[in-house]
C-alpha cells in the first residue's frame, strides 16, 4: 500500500500554514501530501474554511440529495475476537441467525417505513452466514429493495460474483486500522487476522461486478490522522482502477458495548469534523457514510459539510421483527426513525432520497 510506511506524524507536525493555505486554495485536484496538510493538527485552526470549501464542493457535486439507508443484522455469529466488538466469539451473548422467514418479516418491516436501500450485517462466520446463506439473504431482499449492500466477512472474487447474481450491488467493508501493527495485535486469532485478504476484498469485488463500495476505519483503534489518510487513498486507489465503481468512505468512531474496550485514541467532534472535510476536499464526488454511531444532533449539524449517505431507522440487534432481539453490537446514538429522518432532513433544505438505484432496471 501506497505511503504504508510513510511518516504521516513527522509530516504532519512539520506541516507549515502555506501548505495548508495553498490546499485550500487551490481548486485542482488535491494530491495526497494536501490532504495530508489538511490533516494535520495545524490545520484544525482552519477548520471554519475547511468547512467553507466542503460545504461548497459537496453542494456542487450532489446538490441537496442525501441517501437514506437502514442496516439489517442477520445474523451476530462470529468466529472473530475483536476486542472492541460486542459479537466477538469470547463474548457470553445470546447468538442469533435469522432464518429466511424472519429476513422477509425484518425486510417486510423495513420496507414499509418507504426506505428502499438497505444494508445486510452478518458477524463474520463463514460457518454460519455462508455464500449461500448471503446468496439467499439477497435473494429475499431483492423483492423488497432497489439496492443491497452487504457488510460481511472478505469474500473471493467468486464468491462475490455469486452474491451479486443473488441481486446484491454494494459491499460495506472497514479495515478497522490501516496500521498492521495494531491490525495484528486486535485481530490476533480467527480468520480476520488476514490484513492483506481483508484489504484487497473491494478489489475483487470491483471485479466480480458489485456496483458501490464503502471503506474505511474504526476510528479509535489507531492513531486517527494516519487512519483517515489511508483509508483516503485506498479509495482513491480504487476510483482510479476502476473508473465505474461508485467509491465511498465512511470514518465512524468507536461507540460503547458490551465489555471492557477503552479506545486508545479520542476523536473528539471537530476532529471528526476535520478529517471529513479534508476527504471531501480530496476526492470531491466520493460518497460519505455517517451512521447512527453520530448523535442526531452532531449529523444534524455536518449534514451540508460532505455526507452524502445517512442510516435511519436500525438497530445493531439481530432479530427486532422476532420480537426476540440479541444484545446489540454497539449502542447507536441516534434512533430516529426513517420517517423523523425524513422530515428532519426535509426541514433543513436537504432532499431525502429513498431511491438511487433500481436492480431491475439494469439486468
Ligand atoms: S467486528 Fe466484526 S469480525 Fe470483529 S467480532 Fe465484531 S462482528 Fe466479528
Amino acid at each position: 500500500m501506497k505511503y504504508e510506511n510513510f511518516d504521516v506524524e513527522g509530516y504532519c507536525n512539520a506541516v507549515t500554514t502555506a501548505q495548508i493555505e495553498r490546499a485550500l486554495e487551490k481548486r485542482g485536484r488535491l494530491d495526497e501530501r494536501e490532504y495530508l496538510a489538511l490533516l494535520s493538527p495545524a490545520a484544525s485552526a482552519y477548520l471554519e474554511r475547511m468547512a467553507a470549501r466542503a460545504r461548497d464542493v459537496t453542494k456542487a457535486q450532489f446538490g441537496c440529495a442525501m441517501l437514506l439507508f437502514t442496516p439489517l443484522y442477520v445474523s451476530n455469529v462470529c468466529d472473530n475476537a475483536c476486542p472492541y466488538c460486542s459479537f466477538a466469539r469470547q463474548h457470553d451473548v445470546r447468538r442469533l441467525h435469522l432464518d429466511l422467514c424472519d429476513v422477509r418479516r425484518e425486510a417486510e418491516r423495513i420496507a414499509s417505513s418507504g426506505i428502499r436501500h438497505v444494508l445486510v450485517l452478518t458477524g463474520e462466520s463463514r460457518r454460519v452466514a455462508t455464500v449461500q446463506y448471503i446468496c439467499d439473504c439477497a435473494s429475499v431482499l431483492r423483492e423488497y429493495f432497489s439496492s443491497i449492500a452487504i457488510e460481511v466477512y472478505p469474500l473471493t472474487e467468486g464468491e462475490y460474483a455469486r452474491v451479486v447474481s443473488a441481486g446484491a450491488d454494494g459491499l460495506t467493508i472497514y479495515q478497522e486500522t490501516y496500521d498492521r501493527g495494531v491490525y495484528a495485535k486486535l485481530h490476533n486469532g480467527g480468520p480476520k487476522e488476514d490484513f492483506a485478504f481483508r484489504l484487497s476484498a473491494p478489489e475483487r469485488a470491483a471485479r466480480a461486478g458489485i456496483r458501490s463500495v464503502t471503506v474505511g476505519p474504526l476510528l479509535g483503534l489507531a492513531p486517527p490522522v494516519r487512519d483517515v489518510f489511508l483509508a483516503g487513498l485506498h479509495a482513491a486507489h480504487l476510483r482510479s482502477e476502476f473508473p465505474s465503481l461508485e467509491v465511498s468512505a465512511s470514518f465512524p468512531r468507536l461507540r460503547p458495548l458490551s465489555g471492557e474496550f477503552a479506545p486508545d485514541f479520542a476523536v473528539s467532534d471537530s476532529d471528526f469534523v476535520q478529517y471529513m472535510t479534508a476527504f471531501r476536499l480530496f476526492m470531491p464526488s466520493a460518497g460519505i457514510t455517517v451512521s447512527t454511531r453520530e448523535s442526531s444532533s452532531f449529523r444534524n449539524s455536518i449534514l451540508p459539510l460532505g455526507p452524502t449517505k445517512l442510516s435511519a431507522g436500525g438497530n445493531t440487534s439481530v432479530g427486532a421483527a422476532t420480537g426476540a432481539a440479541t444484545e446489540p453490537q454497539f449502542e447507536i446514538a441516534d434512533g430516529r426513525s426513517a420517517d423523523e429522518m425524513r422530515e428532519d432532513l426535509l426541514s433543513r433544505g436537504f432532499q431525502p432520497v429513498m431511491v438511487d438505484w433500481n436492480h431491475t432496471l439494469c439486468r
